[in-house]
């Protein structure tokens, strides 16, 4: 798959250690601690722009057990290791680091439900290609995939650097976010299938 690099960015979703074995009590994404080098290797390549997000949640917010939502284990609770990113990542290659999640009421998957003009920084700086990795796939990713795609970029989910879980308490699953996507016109490919234009 051809792409530009500068019109290109790549959003580096979640990569934390509360979604992985590290965190075994938070939100452990299998396969979440392996995708480190393959994300390591994007990072490595010449992109316009590389965003991170970092989910980074108050003790009692709200998707927790026991709270408004009740879906999921604390997770990524912030100041606390669960929200670190994994050890080893080249985090020295992001440019921009968004937090999300962080007020107790509002749940937000994807960077563009926190941070609205997102989207359209990424217009006024020139990019018209969005490459997507981290965890989990078919939630944060997906979201902000689908977000992304709706506003009008060409989006691209590097499947094999990143990782995904089933969560049947929220309606979530990896087969059907997949469907969702690639009808929204979403590419789902492997690192080695990106190539410069
Ligand atoms: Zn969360």
């Amino acid at each position: 798959m051809e792409i530009t690099f500068p019109k290109s960015v790549l959003i580096v979703v979640d990569v934390q250690q509360g979604f992985t074995s590290l965190c075994p009590g938070e939100l452990p994404v299998p396969g979440g601690l392996e995708i480190v080098p393959a994300v390591n290797e994007l990072l490595a390549l010449p992109w316009a722009r590389i965003d991170a997000t970092q989910d980074w949640h108050p003790p009692d917010h709200l998707s927790f057990l026991g709270e408004r939502d009740n879906l999921y284990p604390a997770h990524c609770v912030m100041g606390t290791p669960g929200a670190d990113f994994l050890p080893g990542l080249h985090t020295d290659r992001f440019h921009t680091i968004w937090r999300k999640g962080f007020q107790r009421d509002f749940e937000a998957y994807a960077v563009t439900a926190q941070h609205p003009a997102f989207a359209s920084m990424l217009t006024a700086g020139g990019i018209d290609t969005v490459v997507i990795c981290g965890i989990a796939i078919n939630i944060c990713c997906f979201f902000t995939a689908r977000d992304l795609r709706k506003a009008g970029f060409r989006v691209i989910m590097v499947e094999d650097a990143s990782a995904g879980i089933d969560v049947p308490a929220a309606g979530l699953f990896q087969a059907e976010s997949k469907r969702e996507g690639e009808a929204l016109g979403i590419a789902y490919i492997e690192r080695r299938e990106l190539r410069d234009r």
